[in-house]
């Protein structure tokens, strides 16, 4: 790729304040990792910028894709030219995978294989599907002799859906996961997921979209890109909240990280990923401010990328999953709690890898915060 190279789309930020949608030309500099953007309506230029703190990769820019600029969510929306359009659309595919019911247990272990396979995850979502939501997903099926068991099967617990994204991702993605039944799957595909998690050709542990429309429809199913969204699953009861931070997710260890909470026992009973605002991060950690030294850092790092809230049920939650997440700074943690999450995967007090609830009595409000009201 030429030093020089720059690729330009249109996106569009959604200003809160003005309740109004703003477009720009999007410019993005290979070599720099400099944007500028430009503003359609006023025709000025808006923001220039070298992201020394939060640089956006070339990885990061697809159609549908979040940016955190400077605390603005920016949604990808087209190719700004022809240029761009010709050296990047073969390159980036979209594709739904569903975790169903009966691996949602091996989830971490499922994510993990999904990040280390190298797709990037843009959105997740632990859903619970009732008999109608399921015909609709499924209605390619119908009058298939094996509908009826499928539909009771994908009804009888939650899902997690996923958005994977990577090049040629749907053929990827249907390769990664295997043959249709696990028993072929074990003599065809030993190291596919279907052959390690699946049990029998109605419970098979994943789903992949097989086309382009269909995944294109089956994202839409999952993530509508407009009117309301799927409900999530979260109890509000005996459960504490913990975050998956961006530098965690980033570095492709989120599936690590929920097979080390399931491992120790705790049940993980929603799961969604978000794109959080600056305006939400400083309300969700409004008790730090002016109480820890970090508290800019920690809104900055909640926001510089795609963070995954957990519901996390347990008996005394908030304690017990406290003692699990371990000391906030992870070089202590290394030295006294050297199993903890924080010590396994965190970086520094600000990149710990998770947020736990601090106080007990937070714990649910901490779980309303994003699974009512940010998720609504
Ligand atoms: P895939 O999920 O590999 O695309 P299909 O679209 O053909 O497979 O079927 C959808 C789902 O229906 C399968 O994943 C499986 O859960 C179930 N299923 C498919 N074929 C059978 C079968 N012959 N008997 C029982 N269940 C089946
Ligand atoms: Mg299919």
């Amino acid at each position: 790729m030429a030093d020089q190279d720059r690729f330009c789309f249109l996106v569009e930020w959604y200003e809160e304040q003005a309740a109004r949608i703003r477009q720009f030309l999007f410019t993005y500099y290979v070599s720099t990792k400099g944007i500028e953007m430009y503003c359609i309506k006023t025709r000025k230029t808006y923001l220039k910028t070298s992201l020394k703190d939060s640089p956006i990769e070339l990885t990061d820019l697809y159609i549908g894709s979040t940016l955190n600029i400077l605390g603005r969510q920016i949604v990808i929306k087209d190719y700004g030219d022809v240029y761009t359009r010709n050296r990047l659309s073969s390159k980036k595919e979209k594709t739904l995978g569903v975790v169903k019911p009966d691996a949602v247990n091996k989830a971490g272990q499922i994510l993990d294989n999904i990040y280390r396979n190298g797709f990037q995850i843009s959105q997740m979502k632990m859903c619970r599907l009732d008999r109608n939501e399921a015909f609709e997903f499924y209605q390619e099926h119908k009058g298939k002799p094996f509908l009826d068991a499928l539909l009771n099967y994908v009804t009888s617990g939650p899902v997690i859906a996923l958005e994977l994204v990577g090049e040629n991702a749907i053929q990827r993605w249907r390769d990664a996961i295997g043959p249709t039944d696990p028993t072929v799957a074990r003599s065809e595909a030993p190291n596919s997921i279907r052959s390690q998690y699946g049990t029998d050709k109605t419970m098979n542990a994943c789903h992949g979209s097989d086309s382009p429309s269909s995944s294109a429809r089956e994202l839409e199913f999952f993530f509508p890109s407009s009117g309301p969204t799927r409900r999530n699953t979260a109890v509000f009861q005996d459960s504490t909240c913990c975050i998956i931070k961006p530098h965690a997710v980033k570095s492709g260890v989120a599936g690590k990280v929920i097979s080390g909470i399931t491992d120790a026992g705790f049940d993980v009973t929603a799961i969604e990923m978000f794109h959080m605002q600056k305006a939400n991060a400083e309300e969700f950690y409004e008790v730090y401010k002016g109480v820890v030294q970090e508290y800019n850092g920690m809104v900055a790092e909640l926001t510089s990328g795609p963070c995954i809230a957990l519901e996390v049920r347990a008996q005394d939650a908030a304690k017990t999953f406290r003692e699990m997440a371990g000391p906030a700074d992870p070089e202590i943690a290394r030295h006294l709690r050297p199993r903890t999450l924080r010590a396994l995967f965190g970086t520094d007090k600000v990149r710990n890898a998770v947020h736990c609830t601090d106080l007990p009595e937070d714990g649910l409000l901490e779980v309303e915060y994003f699974f009512k009201i940010l998720g609504r």
